[in-house]
């Protein structure tokens, strides 16, 4: 039977993984994936493979989903901030005895000139931003900027895939519609064109929706990070090659001849690196 992986979504990693593995299930038919969306957004981007949509149920009713669907392996690459999906996945896999791996990408770092500060969650955010007016961009997800209704004195600007809707109980916020990646350039000519002095962000990490944050500090403008939540400990990863790795040294004898002569794993990672995805480099980092 063809091993099938249920790939937590919601991120960029998760698309590349999904796109790896697709061109994996095309060149041998070696692996039947579904990727699982929590349908945060309103038309998702189009992916390489099957997708399903919305939540399990919580830790239980992942469980019974990995049992009824038959999974192989999990692997959640959900975004750094959807801790609960994360423990949710750790705790239904254990209770189902199916692998795990999460890929996660790491936290942005500050460096010279950037104007950070780290606070707890959203509405200690609320609270930072004090009560002298300021012209704040939240780049925050649509279904979170709403605390912000509770410091009606600032000005915002919101960006979101989605519109926020109804708009914020404030006086004066604007609002953009956009999904990245967020070029520097762009995000720069946004932030002095609304006159922003304060950015309320998380801290994603990667290069999608790094450009304000490079933005910022060329501008000098304060950045509150939100924390980035606790995660639950299980084999993780960095990167789209190292999980697709692991998914081959798991599932590596599917496909293999009766020879015996290589080993299955081996096998998998030669007809990968055949087609030019750099395994090695990756593996050896
Ligand atoms: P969460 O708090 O971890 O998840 C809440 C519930 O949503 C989960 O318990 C699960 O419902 C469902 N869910 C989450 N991810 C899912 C997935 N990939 N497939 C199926 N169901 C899923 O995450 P969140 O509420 O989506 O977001 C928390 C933070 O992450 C926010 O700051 C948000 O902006 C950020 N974020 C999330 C995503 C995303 O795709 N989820 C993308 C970008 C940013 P059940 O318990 O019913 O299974």
């Amino acid at each position: 039977m063809v091993p099938r992986i249920l790939l937590l979504g919601g991120t960029s990693e998760a698309s590349a993984l999904a796109k790896c593995l697709a061109s994996r299930i095309a060149d041998h038919g070696g692996l039947d994936v579904v990727l699982s969306l929590a349908g945060r957004t309103e038309n998702p981007a189009p992916q390489p493979v099957p997708v399903r949509v919305g939540g399990f149920g919580g830790a239980t009713g992942l469980e019974d989903y990995l049992k009824a669907e038959r999974i192989a392996a999990v692997v959640d690459a959900t975004h750094p901030y959807a801790a609960r999906m994360s423990f949710n996945a750790a705790q239904a896999c254990a209770a189902a005895g199916v692998p795990l791996l999460a890929l996660r990408r790491g936290p942005w770092t500050p460096v010279a000139g950037d104007r950070w500060r780290e606070v707890a969650d959203v509405p200690a955010a609320v609270v930072a931003l004090g009560d002298a007016p300021r012209r704040v961009f939240l780049a925050l997800g649509r279904n979170e900027v709403r605390a912000f209704e509770a410091a009606p004195q600032h000005s915002y600007l919101v960006r979101s895939v989605d519109p926020v809707a109804p708009p914020l109980a404030v006086p004066d916020a604007e609002y953009v519609l956009g999904r990245g990646p967020f070029g520097e350039a762009d995000d720069r000519a946004m932030l002095e064109a609304h006159r922003i002095d304060t950015i309320v962000a998380k801290n994603s990490g990667g290069s999608a929706t790094y450009g304000k944050m490079a933005a910022a500090r060329a501008l000098g403008i304060e950045v509150l990070l939100i924390a980035r939540p606790a995660v639950p400990a299980v084999p993780a990863v960095a990167t789209p090659a190292e999980a697709e790795a692991w998914l081959l040294d798991q599932f590596g004898a599917h496909g293999a001849d009766s020879t015996g002569a290589e080993s299955s794993s081996a096998r998998g990672a030669d007809s990968f690196s055949a087609r030019g995805a750099g395994l090695s480099t990756e593996r050896g980092a």
